[in-house]
């Protein structure tokens, strides 16, 4: 999930230990945060190993669904009807089993009933305020699941009980270790408006064309994972933890208006029936496609919207090893496709989009699709599904094979839309970012299959570092977001009570942004550029993905078989960026300098301390680029999405940004005499005459630790980088004192020049201090709307430029 809509939190007491608090050495300054984490993490046992590898015992269930449902477009309702085969593959026996209900959140009586803790009284009140505080969702229709009918293989009622947002399905006969239970529901529910009452599907309705485009997600009963780990995950689903779900097939078939596109997870079975001839031959002729081909045409789509049918046409779709289905249909999608080969095999991507967002999808979508499985198939496993699909919904919401996405154009001159709609350059960034999050989430947590519901940022967390390696190879000046440590430095420096750390449970967490997606990616992003190497990093993430694709993994076997396959042990990083919630704030508190005294040896007089100025030093200008962007433009094997398919460069793609411009000052240092010492002046001279001491001093005033990194820059305007790893601090945890030899004249010192760390404090990074004035912005014209990853100004200057 991309965008999050104004949920209901809760302010419990954070479930999960808070491992900075639990002091190996209390009162100590070392022995403490670079110990194992111990009882910290699950025991192994058979099922997980302590390598971080599923055990020799490693079971999970499975569940497959075969499902017919009709969309009655006129009421705006779903009527659904499944079966369902449960393989126990587990060693227990089970006496029921729990299904999640999720259209139950927008249920008057049957929501999960757990209120916000922050609902001050507003000074203006609307409809909808007096509607949200008499505690109804709408007052004038009623919303969630309507269980009909719970049933066995043989049709004989079966017992259940709703709590809420889940279901107890009793069973007839105890389910043993290795059998299987074949069962029926069957239900309705009244299609909630998303855009108006919030929830990941339902439809949107366009007043102009009198038309709805329909989402339909969490939209069938649906097992409850039940696992070694924790049993039956059936907590309730609250609206901001996902999902937990468990692997199997899929056979869906979909009712709809026969002027409808349904677009759905897997691959569609009967397309010779539900398309038009002229559709058919296209949709053959994308098979082998080299640029995405319109299936539906923005002319066709445009024409459809006008009527609407009252014939109605069935669409079978099927997926294999899947943990979820969800599909769109409307009257108004223009569908294109294009395959694209991922290590061999076929996969066909696609988008489906109203005119709204035509120039935008059209252009961008499904190559972004396209660029995101490959990139994706590099750093994790190779994409296994045979689609995937990008609709553009006015949100963002990944599911198996498909997901919805935003961005839509601006108006023409005429008032209608057309290939040549513009738009501004954060709508086509954020565009691109969500297409890029969403169509990622196939593989996590749609593959590698963590628990949602406990766990946010297992999936969007690790999902958005990936987004971010894929925006860079996308094009090297995407202005990426989640990933670069200084861009988590405002979160970082915020009071300790508006701080939680990334191992709390999903509905406790306050800052869900920076918690669940920001803060896990850049932690990864550390670990990958500063401290353990992309080599090394990439490596052990990989065979995280490899092990656990189509299973269900914990936070422990990440952590895990990312020490296992490195060789680096990482505890001390887990321990203080994922249990804990203390910023890095390195200070280079002094700087002591030695010069070899190369005068005859001295009388003891001479040897008391002495002073020499240094000359002054040219103003030096530094340029501040992203590490990771350094590194990719030096990495001639990497070649940018942008630069293969000049297709892609649009009026916003520049080839060159500015960087950021750092500038430091001058200064004057006062300079120790060297000691006396038994050499000659030749020999004196000859071993250090051009050798500079430098002492640094250097306290950890944020709790955090880690990497020293050092730039040095020298009298003659070169500069030099000392990284010196996290280890240094294990001794003692406040303090580090290291003295380094240098053949040339330091001028100044910079801590953490490419700002790696997270340093959330860059004042007190400098020899000799530099003075940051605070700033202010400037804007010409009243700000503008970049959107929230617009780089380069707002609004749409596309629009002033293309008449
Ligand atoms: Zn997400």
């Amino acid at each position: 999930m991309k965008q999050l809509t104004a949920f209901a939190f809760l302010l419990f007491i954070g479930i999960s230990a808070n491992a900075q608090d639990i002091k190996n050495n209390p009162g100590s300054n070392h022995g403490n945060r670079f110990e194992q984490l111990g009882t910290i993490l699950p025991t192994p046992n058979e099922y997980r190993t302590a390598s971080g590898a599923p055990g020799p015992k490693y079971w999970q269930q499975r569940c497959d669904y075969d499902i017919t449902c009709e969309l009655d477009e006129a009421n705006r309702r779903l009527i659904g009807r499944e079966t369902i085969t449960y393989v126990n593959n587990s060693p227990d026996v089970l006496t029921y089993l729990w299904m999640q209900l999720d259209e139950n959140e927008h249920s008057n009586t049957n929501n999960s009933g757990y209120q916000s803790g922050n609902s001050p009284m507003p000074k203006t009140i609307t409809e909808a305020d007096i509607t949200r505080f008499s505690g109804k969702v709408d007052k004038d229709r009623e919303y969630g699941d309507n269980v009909t009918r719970v049933a066995d293989a043989t049709g004989k009622a079966l017992q259940y009980t709703i709590n809420k947002t889940m279901m107890r399905v009793e069973l007839p006969q105890p389910l043993k270790p290795g059998q299987q239970f074949i069962f029926k529901v069957d239900w309705n529910y009244n299609i909630i408006e998303r855009t108006k009452y919030g929830g990941r599907g339902g439809f949107e309705n366009f007043p102009e064309d009198g038309n709805d485009l329909y989402t339909m997600t969490q939209w069938y009963p649906r097992l409850c994972v039940y696992s070694d780990f924790q049993g039956w995950q059936n907590h309730q689903f609250v609206g901001s933890g996902e999902f937990a779900l468990t692997f199997g097939n899929f056979k869906v078939a979909m009712t709809v208006p026969a002027d409808h596109i349904v677009m759905a997870t897997g691959q569609g079975q009967n397309y010779a029936q539900v398309l038009s001839p002229a559709e058919l031959a296209r949709w053959q002729k994308a098979q082998t496609a080299t640029e995405p081909m319109e299936i539906v045409t923005l002319d066709e789509a445009t024409v459809k919207e006008k009527t609407k049918s009252t014939q109605k046409k069935t669409w079978i779709f099927k997926a294999d090893m899947v943990r979820d289905f969800a599909w769109g249909s409307s009257r108004k999608f223009i569908w294109d496709a294009m395959p694209t080969m991922v290590e061999g095999k076929k996969v066909m991507c696609m988008s489906a989009y109203g005119k709204e967002a035509y120039a935008l999808y059209r252009k961008f979508s499904t190559k972004a699709v396209a660029h995101t499985i490959k990139s994706y198939s590099k750093f994790t496993i190779p994409f296994p599904y045979p689609v995937a699909q990008s609709l553009e919904a006015a949100n963002g919401m990944e599911y198996p094979m498909i997901c919805f996405n935003f961005g839509r154009c601006e108006k023409d001159a005429n008032g209608g839309y057309s290939a040549n709609s513009t738009y501004s350059e954060g709508t086509k960034n954020g565009m691109l970012g969500v297409v890029i999050h969403e169509v990622g989430h196939n593989f996590f947590p749609m593959i590698i299959n963590s628990d949602e519901r406990q766990w946010t940022w297992m999936d969007e967390g690790l999902n958005s570092f990936v987004e971010y390696l894929t925006e860079e190879l996308w094009d090297n000046k995407y202005p990426v977001g989640k990933g670069p440590a200084y861009k988590i430095v405002d979160y970082m420096k915020l009071p300790k009570d508006m701080l939680e750390p990334i191992m709390t449970n999903s509905e406790n967490i306050i800052q869900f942004g920076p918690n669940a997606y920001s803060k896990p990616s850049t932690g990864l992003n550390i670990l990958r550029e500063t401290i353990m190497g992309r080599e090394t990093f990439d490596y052990a993430f990989k065979e995280y993905a490899r092990r656990w694709a189509f299973k269900h993994p914990t936070p422990a076997d990440l952590f895990r078989t990312m020490e296992d396959a490195s060789a680096e042990d990482l505890d001390w990083f887990w321990r203080g960026w994922f249990y804990g919630t203390e910023p890095c704030d390195i200070s280079l508190d002094t700087v002591k300098w030695a010069v070899l005294n190369t005068e005859a040896p001295a009388a003891p007089a001479n040897n008391g301390p002495s002073t020499r100025k240094v000359p002054v030093a040219k103003p030096l200008l530094n340029s501040f680029d992203d590490i990771s962007k350094v590194r990719n433009r030096e990495d001639k094997k990497i070649v940018f999405a942008t630069d293969a398919d000049p297709s892609l460069r649009d009026f916003y793609w520049r080839y060159d940004r500015d960087l950021a411009k750092v500038d430091t000052t001058a200064f004057e240092v006062a300079v120790p005499a060297a000691a006396a010492d038994n050499y000659s002046e030749a020999e004196r001279f000859k071993i250090g005459g051009d050798k500079n001491m430098y002492e640094l001093t250097f306290s950890n005033k944020g709790g955090l630790v880690m990497p020293i990194i050092i730039e040095w820059t020298f009298k003659d305007g070169s500069k030099e980088i000392d990284r010196i790893p996290v280890q240094v601090w294990r001794k003692n945890e406040n303090k580090v004192v290291k003295t380094f030899l240098k053949n040339k004249e330091v001028v100044s010192i910079k801590l953490d020049p490419m700002r790696e760390t997270a340093d959330i404090n860059t004042d007190n990074n400098t020899w000799p201090a530099i003075a940051t004035p605070s700033k202010f912005q400037l804007f010409k014209n009243g700000g503008g709307r970049g959107g929230p990853r617009g780089a380069a100004g707002g609004g749409n200057p596309m629009q002033k430029e293309i008449k």
